[in-house]
């Protein structure tokens, strides 16, 4: 599937589409999200996007 993978092995990794991440569901490391050469980041015009960072990162 996938060639996309943690670097402790796990496949099953949770998308962050708004920041271009992955979070690694066994050892919770964050994964920069490479984008494919042409492909955009879905930004959005306003800056709602900034709010959506406060707080909830916890464990
Ligand atoms: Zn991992």
């Amino acid at each position: 599937m996938s060639s996309k993978a943690c670097v402790c092995g796990n496949t099953r990794l949770v998308k962050l589409t708004s920041q271009n991440l992955k979070i690694c569901t066994d050892c919770k490391r964050e994964i920069p999200w490479n984008l494919d050469a042409g492909q955009q980041p879905v930004y959005r015009p306003h800056r709602s996007d900034r709010k959506a960072r406060g707080g909830g990162h916890g464990v």
